[in-house]
This record gives C-alpha cells, sequence and structure tokens, in this order.
C-alpha cells in the first residue's frame, strides 16, 4: 500500500470523539530521525510512558549552544513533566554517524553534526576500517550527548538529588538489542542477557 494510502486507511478506521488519554511519561527517549525502529511497537515503550525528540543522530549539544528544540524538549520533561529517566538512544548504522565519518556535502548538516565529526578524528587515530570506526563513533556519540545533558543545571541537580537518571544506549538496528553504556566501567553492554 502506498503511504499516503495507508495514513487514510487508518484515518477511516479512526473514532469520532474519545476520551484524551492520560499523560504521565516517566522518561525522555532522545533517537535518531532514522525510521527503521519505533519506539512504541519495537521497543516496547508502552503509549504516554516516554516523551519522544527524535533529531538526526540522536544527538545533544550543550546547553550554551542554544539548540532551541534540544532545549525545549529537556525543559518540558525535566522541570514541567519531571521525569525520572532520560534516555539517549543511538543506533547502528546510523545516516548521521556515516555523514560525519564519510564527509558531509551540506552546510547545515556540517554545522549539526560539527561535534560528531570532531569526535570522529579520534576515533580514526583509535580504529583501523570503516565498520568498527563507525560503531565506536555511534558510542562516543551517545557518550557526548548523556555528558552534554549536564551542561544543564537543572539536569544535573535532578541527578544529584537523585531524581533523574541519564543513559545512554546503543539500538542495533538488525537484531533490535540495546547495548547500555555503563559509565563507570565505561563500556557497553547489552540491556540484557541471553
Ligand atoms: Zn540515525
Amino acid at each position: 500500500m502506498e503511504l499516503m494510502d495507508a495514513i487514510a486507511a487508518r484515518q477511516k478506521a479512526a473514532a469520532e470523539g474519545g476520551e484524551v488519554p492520560a499523560h504521565h511519561p516517566e522518561m525522555l527517549l532522545i533517537g535518531c530521525v532514522d525510521a527503521r525502529k519505533d519506539p512504541i511497537d519495537d521497543l516496547g515503550i508502552p503509549k504516554g510512558s516516554s516523551l519522544i525528540l527524535r533529531n538526526v543522530a540522536a544527538l545533544v549539544h550543550p546547553e550554551h549552544e542554544k539548540r532551541l528544540t534540544e532545549s525545549a524538549a529537556l525543559a518540558f520533561a525535566v522541570r514541567h513533566m519531571g521525569v525520572k529517566h532520560i534516555a539517549v538512544m543511538g543506533h547502528t548504522d546510523c545516516g548521521g554517524i556515516r555523514a560525519a565519518l564519510e564527509g558531509i556535502s551540506s552546510y547545515s548538516l556540517r554545522d549539526y553534526l560539527q561535534p560528531i565529526y570532531s569526535l570522529s578524528e579520534q576515533v580514526r587515530e583509535d580504529e583501523d576500517g570503516l565498520a568498527a570506526q563507525r560503531h565506536m563513533l555511534e558510542q562516543e556519540a551517545v557518550k557526548y550527548s548523556v555528558r552534554n545533558l549536564r551542561s544543564y543545571d537543572y539536569i544535573t541537580e535532578a541527578e544529584a538529588e537523585g531524581r533523574l537518571t541519564l543513559h545512554g544506549w546503543v539500538l542495533d538496528i538488525a537484531t533490535g538489542r540495546i547495548h547500555v553504556w555503563d559509565e563507570t566501567a565505561d563500556r557497553f553492554a547489552p540491556m540484557v542477557h541471553d
């Protein structure tokens, strides 16, 4: 079915009226615009339980750069909704990560992805082969974004008071498995084991 037909078919099935569902999100998930995995259907996040911000490469810039969409989503989630968790979820085979590693053509993307581009220089020194570099950069970008969450005073404060926990995840787009950053050990490990 064509995309627009699929949307129209769903519209026909939608009932008139109905109740507004309750909204008590416990988490803000920051993910990539990549359309291959869906947080609700594929990750099993129940509807209404997590706010979701998606941008290219799940990137969080430092507060002083004044990226308004990121800042607004963080303020809304933490200050107004009082979420208990923020998860930055990068993913494998990310076009944003590839663009930073392999060269960026568009100016606006170059500006936006500049921090990942900077990280990629170190990754290129540390790892041989494009696949290994990409894998490492996916992880480094998530770590960078989690650290940048702490450039917001109210996030640092909430974390210090135990009201908020920050998570760094890399979603394997092939398997749907999430690898979690253990910040103390500085390594990624599967969220669950077989
Ligand atoms: Zn991506």
